[in-house]
């Protein structure tokens, strides 16, 4: 428990109402999308940069843990608190600090929420390109510390991709402001891209400066149904692949290409429910992809006609397309309602998000498979196809320890066929404290060295989010 006098400190350096350490709140930021929880000490609601300053400059002295949070939804325990820390929650930090779409850039401070940037771009015909299906509710400072992603990222890239420079303060309680306001920077140490994806265990971010691109004119979506994985997976590669090294492929870059399991598609047709349900698939449908083209008007039909030509081969059984708001909306229902269709099929979920390079992605679909059965586990397996990531979910009873064991297994090997076919532990989710244990089956011991001593540079006490991300140094 935090001591009262210290408490007291924060109360005056924020104010009252922004320092709370009563039962009922300290319950609410307990946990996040995974399945532990935390109590914190305190929870601390920063208004501004100068606040958060305060806040980590006050807890070295205290040598206190800070955990930030932006909106909870992250599912590897990157916001989970840990015994004594204090949550700096960034949610009343949602200032647009400057909107300027003749430069094409947006500042924004770390808890505005993610959609709400795209539909400010999208009223002057502009857009955010990151996506991630949590946009609804998830926060700008969150999906830079994860480095998010989302359907659209095959084509536009990961959160990353589209951070121009931003503003934080250390571990150290020191202020830094880095990379810019342009699309060309060639001046400093690019810290924008390490700070990207370090899961607020280097610095604190306050403020944040987007690239913005202009929004597509016309979008189409197809849903396209198959009669096993590796007819769809063939069609991937078709996608994706090398023109000039395969005479099947082509070169239109989808700005979609999701992939869905016989098991997700089951999911959904049984549990879609509110969420929408896999209606009208074609018999013997066993994977679905979703494919989308999008740019100028006119261009798009002629995207839609290489794509399908693409997708046409051994498998296929059915081709929807959708060209209006409402027909592509429809279409999408079913993928969309597939994060909380999976959630009704056994109460633990263990997600993992890993990612191989594209054209071995049938190798990892068959490894999927092989893994489920020789285990006895039940494995959903969707996501995001043309970057080569998929969230291969473990359903399993918690409270079942041979269920639990053979997960445990399963995971395990899991993550050794992925390493095995050049691939990453996490393709969007990020580490946390739940895929912490496996990094250094990935990670050589120098690198992960080096990684110590950039953590170590900006946070000497280890105070931003310990446990998280790097094994113990
Ligand atoms: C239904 C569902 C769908 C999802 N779909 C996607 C998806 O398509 N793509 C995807 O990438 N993810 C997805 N996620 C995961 C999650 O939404 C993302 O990781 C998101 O980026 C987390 O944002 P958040 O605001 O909830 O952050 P939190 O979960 O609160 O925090 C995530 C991490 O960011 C750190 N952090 C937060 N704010 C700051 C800050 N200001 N400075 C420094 N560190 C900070 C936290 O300490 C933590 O390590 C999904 C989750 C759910 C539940």
């Amino acid at each position: 428990m935090l001591q009262p006098e210290i408490l007291a400190e924060f109360q005056t350096l924020l104010s009252v109402d922004r320092v709370y350490a009563d039962a009922e709140t300290l319950a609410l930021y307990a946990s996040d999308e995974t399945p532990r929880y935390c109590l914190p000490d305190a929870v601390l609601f920063p208004a501004s940069h100068d606040d958060v300053l305060a806040i980590v400059r006050l807890a070295n002295r205290h040598r206190l843990a800070l955990v930030a949070r932006g909106a909870g939804s992250g599912n590897v325990g990157g916001a989970l608190p840990v015994t004594g820390s204090l949550v700096v929650s960034f949610e009343c930090m949602k200032r647009i600090v400057e909107f300027d779409p003749a430069n094409r850039l947006i500042v924004v401070e770390p808890g505005v929420v993610t959609d709400d940037i795209d539909a400010i771009a999208n009223s002057v015909g502009l857009m955010y390109a990151p996506d991630p299906g949590s946009g609804a509710y998830c926060r700008i400072g969150g999906n830079l510390a994860m480095n998010a992603a989302g359907p659209r990222c095959v084509k536009y890239g990961a959160t990353r991709d589209h951070v121009l420079g931003l503003r934080a303060v250390t571990g150290a309680g020191q202020e830094i402001r880095v990379g810019g306001r342009t699309t060309k920077y060639a001046t400093a140490y690019d810290l924008t891209r390490l700070l990207v994806g370090s899961e607020g265990t280097l610095a604190l971010i306050t403020e944040v400066t987007l690239k913005l691109i202009p929004a597509p004119e016309r979008v189409a979506t197809l849903r396209v149904c198959f009669s096993s994985n590796a007819a769809a997976c063939a069609a991937v590669s078709r996608i994706m692949g090398n023109p000039e090294k395969n005479p099947a492929a082509q070169s239109v870059v989808p700005s979609a290409l999701e992939f869905m399991d016989r098991r997700a598609i089951e999911a959904i047709s049984e549990y879609g429910g509110e969420y929408g349900a896999a209606e009208g698939l074609p018999a013997g449908t066993q994977a679905i992809l979703m494919v989308e083209a999008d740019g100028a008007a006119a261009d798009v039909p002629r995207q839609i006609a290489a794509l399908e030509a693409a997708l046409a081969g051994d498998g296929l059984l059915e081709i929807q397309s959708g060209f209006t708001a409402a027909e592509i909306a429809n279409l999408w229902v079913a993928r969309k309602s597939l994060s909380h269709a999976v959630k009704k099929i056994a109460p633990l979920k263990i997600n993992e998000d890993v990612v191989v390079p594209v054209a071995r992605l049938a190798n990892l679909v068959n490894a999927i498979d092989a893994l489920g059965k020789h285990h006895r586990v039940p494995i959903v397996s969707f996501g995001h196809a043309g970057n080569g990531n998929l969230h291969v979910n473990l359903m399993v009873h918690a409270d079942d320890a041979e269920e639990m064991a053979c997960a445990r297994a399963c995971r395990d090997a899991l993550i050794e066929a992925v390493l095995g076919l050049g691939g990453s532990l996490s393709g969007e989710h990020g580490i946390g404290s739940e895929k912490r244990a496996y990094i250094e089956r990935e990670l050589d011991a120098s690198t992960l060295a080096l990684m110590q001593a950039v953590k170590a540079l900006f946070d000497p006490q280890g105070l931003l989010n310990p446990g998280k991300k790097l094994p113990d140094a």
